[in-house]
């Protein structure tokens, strides 16, 4: 996995022991959580392991953050207790009067920070289509601090090419930011391409189950930048519980091997819903007809597990796919074990511009005949 270090362990084995070692008081092999908010001093007051209390550090969150870095490939990683506390972290870490630009299909929740929250204390931004490199160029401003990527994006499953990005942003004096949830770092590392940092909501992929809300930020380099972040994080005090990320580092063990089994049943979901009448289109990037495949080939170890259709008739005729089917659960979010469809436009309210006739997929851990069945059934 290491491009650079090709004797450095693979990604299997981090996910396993970076951040974990057997505890050495105890012998215990599965580490546990450390829920204390305060450490003790000794007597000359100094603090012999480190810690002084937890809304500034606790060591179950640092050996999460220890895991999260090796996985990016990252020189330091910081956890938060949401994606959106880790977004809103990076946008106010930057100035009034600093601009980003931000792409035109991206998380609804991360475009909404910008426009309802960022807007009123002075942060500028203009939204572009990433994957057009000259759309980028010509909407870069003097002030523009920051390129934030979203790649495979939310919900139409465009691409970005992560290292033009970056060069483009580093020739004007800005950073690279990429949101690495859909892809994980199983299937795409940004700071391997260049990118400043990468944010992760792991509530999705890396948590996997469906049971935790976590967000992280992992830096190429431990920078000036990353550092305002940090302090802005903990004197705001968004971080996140020490149990939460002992539930997170549990499920991160898993990850490669559930990335890789959910791609492979969104690759079988996604060959049977192109064939399909009335599907009109389906996002995918793994399919040789999407506009970026070959991008994808470049930037990415597969398509991913997320996918979106769109169904022949409009918005009706996609309500009644997503009423129809059984296996699949109606429900927001993603990444987790079960496999999830939503109506789109319908959660991201009046700004949304998601086709009415979409249908996002999150497919799970089932198995693909399952899957494929169930969607059979629900089309026919
Ligand atoms: C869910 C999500 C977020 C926001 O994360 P939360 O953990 O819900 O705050 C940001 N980006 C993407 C791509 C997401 O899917």
């Amino acid at each position: 996995m290491s491009k650079d270090k090709p004797n450095a362990p693979k990604l299997e084995t981090l996910a396993i022991h970076a951040g974990r070692a057997v505890d050495g008081s105890s012998g215990a092999v599965a580490p546990s959580p450390v829920l204390s908010t305060t450490f003790a001093r000794a007597g000359d007051g100094s603090y012999p392991q480190g810690h002084i209390y937890t809304r500034s550090g606790n060591p179950t969150r640092a050996a999460l953050e220890q895991c999260l870095a090796a996985l990016e490939q990252g020189a330091a990683a910081t956890a938060f207790p949401s994606g959106s506390a880790a977004s809103m972290a990076v946008f106010q870490a930057l100035a009034p009067g600093d601009h980003v630009l931000a792409p035109d299909d991206m998380y609804h929740g991360t475009r909404t920070q910008l426009r309802d929250l960022l807007q009123r204390w002075g942060l500028l931004h203009s939204i572009v289509d990433m994957s057009d490199l000259d759309a980028v160029r010509a909407a870069l401003r003097p002030q523009t601090r920051l390129i934030w990527v979203e790649t495979p994006s939310n919900p139409l499953l465009k691409l970005s090419d992560i290292a033009a990005l970056a060069q483009l942003a580093h020739g004007a004096g800005a950073r690279c930011v990429v949101d690495n949830t859909f892809a994980t770092p199983v299937l795409q590392q940004p700071l391997s391409l260049g990118a400043d940092l990468v944010m992760h909501s792991t509530t999705k992929y890396l948590g996997g189950h469906s049971d935790l809300l976590g967000g992280a930020l992992i830096a190429r380099e431990e920078d000036e930048f990353f550092a305002r972040v940090r302090d802005f994080q903990t004197k705001a005090g968004a971080v996140p519980a020490p149990f939460d990320c002992w539930l997170l580092q549990r499920s991160i063990a898993t990850l490669p091997y559930r990335v890789r089994a959910q791609a492979a049943n969104a690759q079988r979901v996604a060959e049977f819903l192109a064939d399909q009448a009335r599907v009109a289109v389906v996002h995918y990037p793994g399919l040789p007809g999407h506009p970026a495949h070959a991008l994808a080939a470049r930037q990415m170890r597969g398509g991913g597990a997320m996918l979106s259709f769109q169904v022949r008739g409009g918005r009706d005729e996609a309500l009644a796919v997503s009423a129809a089917v059984k296996l699949f659960t109606r429900a927001t979010s993603l990444g987790g074990v079960e496999s999830l469809i939503e109506h789109r436009a319908s959660v991201e309210g009046p700004y949304s511009t998601t086709p009415q006739d979409l249908l996002r997929v999150s497919v799970g851990l089932e198995h693909a005949d399952d899957l494929i069945g169930d969607l059979r059934q629900a089309l026919g």
